[in-house]
């Protein structure tokens, strides 16, 4: 169960392809600049349980990817751990945002860990506005990274993604 601030069914921009985007409530980076500041409070939100956020990515036969977005989803890892492990045994892609970097998650707590060891690709790192960029696939701002986060976590340091189609190519 994750408490939730949002549900996008058919985003195109976190992430390539159709995708379903959850969006967590509850954020404690509070990023001057941030476009979803209404994310921020730790109160409030809509809980939802695993199960139903699974049927609703499959609701949609042109998804092929979910992408936790925010608020901060590793502020609620061990909710979003059990929704990426479900979704990862229906062969979803899983990508998630983080105001953490992938630095700090490796130092996180346990339910961080275990999420950070599930998910495929972590864009990290908080909105900076001095760094904003329009012209990056997927972020904000030119300090977050797209991390392929299996190649990463092998060699213990963040490793950026090669795949053309998170670099905005289809
Ligand atoms: S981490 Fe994301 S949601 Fe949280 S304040 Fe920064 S930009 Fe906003």
């Amino acid at each position: 169960m994750v408490n939730l601030s949002g549900i996008q069914s058919d985003s195109i921009v976190d992430g390539p392809g159709i995708r379903t985007t959850f969006f967590s409530q509850g954020c404690p980076h509070h990023c001057p600049g941030c476009h979803n500041p209404e994310t921020w409070p730790f109160t409030g939100g809509t809980p939802m349980d695993t199960d139903v956020m699974v049927a609703i990515v499959e609701d949609n036969p042109l998804c092929r990817g979910v992408t936790f977005s925010g608020g901060e989803p590793f502020a609620q890892a061990e909710g979003f751990w059990e929704l990426a492990v479900a979704l990862k045994e229906k062969g979803y892609e899983i990508a998630s945002y983080s105001g953490y970097t992938f630095e700090q998650l490796l130092n996180g707590t346990p339910a961080q860990k275990k999420l950070l060891e599930t998910i495929d690709v972590l864009i990290d790192g908080p909105f900076i506005q001095a760094e904003k960029s329009l012209e990056i696939a997927f972020r904000g701002s030119k300090n977050q990274r797209i991390l392929d986060v299996p190649k990463s976590l092998a060699s213990g340091k963040a490793v950026e993604s090669t795949s053309m189609r998170w670099q905005g190519e289809y």
